[in-house]
């Protein structure tokens, strides 16, 4: 039935190998479906032709109609420009090129009618319009006009190859001259209940539309399908959890967590921590499988939580795992449990992508004849070639990447599920938990370990840095350690990289007197093991990095922590860095610089942070500020199915109603039997298989 859709890209007109080629690498396109599934992520309204007269500040891309009047080269060097004066009649734009001079000088005809595409800058007394689109209004008018032009995703590879949005919307004309059909992909009764046009409607206009109100249809179908099958999918997993899924029971406290708990826990735990185990407690007993969410603010001591639930396992004959986000946290959990274990002996593992060769076959076959009872690693841990003994616990540390998908890979390593618990210090909205964690229970941790002081935070501007300096050399001759940390954002490795490593000299001239060392992504891991060694035994008083050390990282010694260009980070990141101090007896400091110049809201959302130390009124103030993108990228990898095109936070009023669409659809067809829904189990097996696909390769 989807045949024509399943063939290969090259198929089509305009697509030849090198083609094919790119569109594969750069967008995951090989199909004719995947083509017309690559859906633009906005449209530009080419409806409306404005007056040059109606031109004010702040305008976005818009169109004009005129004529050129006056063409010139000005300018030397790399200020050469080519300038030319354009009307309609009603007032006159200048628009501007700073590369190709010659190319546009000889297009660019005096007298000729253009319409013309762009947007409108001020420029002295008039505006001005930088390499804008142009076209000789004859074509315009002699071309069928395609109202809202779709925008879609592209990257400079394709570009620097001309594959332009326009191209991309040719060859799914292309492919449409060949479709004769495309098939309906939701059943008729939830195409009529919800008021959706249908999937190739959809799929048509979001491509070519004439109007507003058509691509809003059409996206609104396209958003509330994807959502449809996300909810199908997940409600599936939970159905089948509740149903089939017996668990190991725990009913022995032990020698191990008992001797653990009077001779080697250093303090008492919070009535919260206490509160938390009992809960996990009743759920080991219980003889179902164990799927639970522990959330507890930065700080909030989680890790000995693990620990503890990790000894319950053991004290019943089984074996745990403890798997962290990073080597840096899988190592420094590891050295933390090592020691404490040790005490009662407790035999404990490390398990990452660095542990290599000998010792890692050693490794894997103790853990095989059950001589490792706690393994820590990183995700190296669920890998097929990882075999238990008798792995009776999971325990996930702060990897809000790991969703239903991941959960269910864990699934394999015992012949019942293992008892899963989720710790994370990032509170998530509700209607987000519903999907990322749909199936898990919840343990909140409502409260900090007595004695902590609460972080003083600081906003600063740059050119303030000698009272920072002054702040900070004050805390080390107390003997105290420092953070500074820069970021890094991935489209700009290199000149982040460039900007960490001038501020690692900038601080060794800053703080002479003291020992500097340096962290970041890119360094090998050795040599990153052995700069957070030295930062956490204190042969380096000051440590700069990248945000490597963002989540779970523990030097209790440290008491300042500065964010360089803090205004680039999320608030909820910027307190998962907080966090980072505070963690001994002494008064901690949390410094964000920002640039001299702020953008609007920077000042408004460092005083958040100012204000608060409370976590869930950062993260809510966070998506206020932000938007979803962030939440949305760690959220989305967690999930059974990718979204394209709807949102997980954008979209949440529509994701409550694609959710009771999946559930009635569930409660009306159990058995997956009805003729009438058919259509639906077929389609959600094919997404799962092509996701799989697919996220084997990368
Ligand atoms: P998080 O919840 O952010 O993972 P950690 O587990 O790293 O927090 O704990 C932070 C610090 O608090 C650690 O140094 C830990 O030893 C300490 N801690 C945990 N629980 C308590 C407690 N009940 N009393 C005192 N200190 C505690
Ligand atoms: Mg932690």
């Amino acid at each position: 039935m989807y045949s024509f859709l399943d063939q290969d890209i090259t198929y089509l007109k305009g697509v030849g190998q090198a083609r094919a080629q790119i569109l594969a690498s750069e967008l995951d396109i090989h199909t004719i479906g995947d083509l017309l599934h690559h859906f633009p992520f906005r449209h530009e309204d080419r409806t409306h032709v404005y007056r040059i007269a109606e031109i004010h500040e702040g305008m976005q891309n818009i169109q004009l109609r005129g004529r050129i009047i006056d063409i010139s080269i000005v300018g030397e060097g790399p200020k050469r420009r080519l300038m030319a004066n354009f009307t309609d009649g009603t007032g006159i734009v200048t628009l501007i090129w700073f590369r190709s001079l010659k190319t546009f000088e000889k297009i660019c005809k005096i007298g000729v009618t253009y319409q013309i595409f762009g947007e409108p800058k001020a420029f002295k007394n008039t505006f001005s319009i930088a390499h804008p689109e142009m076209e000789v209004m004859e074509t315009v008018q002699n071309r069928p006009l395609l109202r809202m032009q779709p925008v879609y995703h592209l990257t400079e590879k394709l570009t620097g190859r001309g594959i332009t949005s326009k191209v991309i919307n040719q060859l799914v004309a292309n492919a449409f001259e060949k479709i004769a059909k495309i098939p309906e992909t939701l059943s008729q009764d939830i195409v009529n209940a919800h008021g959706l046009v249908s999937h190739e409607q959809a799929i048509r206009d979001i491509h070519f539309s004439q109007s507003a109100e058509d691509v809003n249809n059409a996206r609104r179908r396209l958003k509330f399908e994807e959502l449809f099958y996300l909810q199908l999918s997940i409600l599936q997993y939970a159905k089948s959890r509740q149903t089939a899924t017996e668990g190991w029971p725990f009913p022995r406290v032990g020698e191990k967590f008992n001797g653990f708990y009077n001779n080697v826990l250093p303090f008492n735990l919070t009535e919260a921590q206490k509160n938390v185990i009992r809960e996990i407690h009743a759920d080991l007993k219980s003889g179902r499988q164990m799927n639970r969410l522990l959330q507890g603010d930065v700080g909030s001591g989680k890790t000995i939580v693990a620990a503890l639930v990790a000894l319950l396992a053991i004290d019943n004959g089984f074996q745990a795992c403890i798997m962290a986000p990073t080597e840096i946290l899988a190592e420094q959990h590891y050295r933390g449990l090592c020691e404490q274990m040790r005490q009662i002996g407790v035999n404990v593992a490390l398990l990452t992508g660095n542990v290599k060769g000998k010792r890692r076959r050693e490794t894997l076959e103790e853990l095989k004849n059950g001589n490792i009872q706690i393994l820590v690693g990183t995700h190296a841990l669920i890998e097929p070639g990882v075999e238990f003994h008798n792995l009776g616990l999971a325990v996930i540390d702060e990897q809000h990447r790991f969703g239903v998908k991941q959960r269910a890979q864990l699934w394999t390593k015992n012949s019942r599920p293992p008892h899963v618990l989720v710790m994370t210090a990032t509170p998530i909205p509700r209607t987000l938990a519903m999907t990322v964690y749909g199936d898990l229970d919840v343990s909140v941790i409502n409260e900090l370990p007595p004695g902590r002081k609460p972080i003083t935070t600081r906003h600063y501007a740059s050119r303030q840095y000698e009272r920072i300096r002054q702040g900070v050399e004050a805390e080390l001759h107390r003997g105290r350690q420092v953070y500074i940390v820069y970021p890094l954002i991935k489209e700009n490795e290199k000149l982040d990289l460039k900007a960490l490593e001038e501020g690692f000299e900038e601080t060794q001239r800053r703080f002479p007197q003291w020992k500097v060392g340096m962290v970041h992504g890119k360094m090998k891991p050795a040599e990153k093991d052995a700069a957070m060694k030295a930062f956490a035994d204190n042969e380096t008083q000051i440590l700069v990095s990248t945000t490597v050390i963002e989540v779970g990282v523990n030097v209790p010694n440290a008491s300042v922590m500065i964010v360089e260009n803090a205004e680039r980070f999320g608030l909820a990141q910027l307190h998962q860095l907080r966090g980072r101090v505070g963690r001994g007896a002494e008064q901690s400091y949390c410094i964000l610089v920002t640039k001299d110049q702020l953008a609007e809201n920077t000042h408004e959302r460092m005083q958040i942070l100012v204000e608060t130390n409370d976590g869930f009124r950062i993260a809510e103030a966070d998506l206020r500020f932000r938007g979803p993108g962030d939440l949305e990228g760690t959220a989305q990898s967690g999930l059974p199915l990718e979204l394209k095109i709807a949102s997980l936070v954008g979209d949440s009023v529509m994701m409550s109603e694609a959710r009771e669409a999946a559930q009635r659809i569930i409660d009306a067809d159990p058995e997956q039997k009805l003729p009438q829904y058919r259509i639906l189990w077929t389609r959600l097996q094919q997404l799962k298989a092509n996701q799989a696909n697919y996220s084997d390769i990368s």
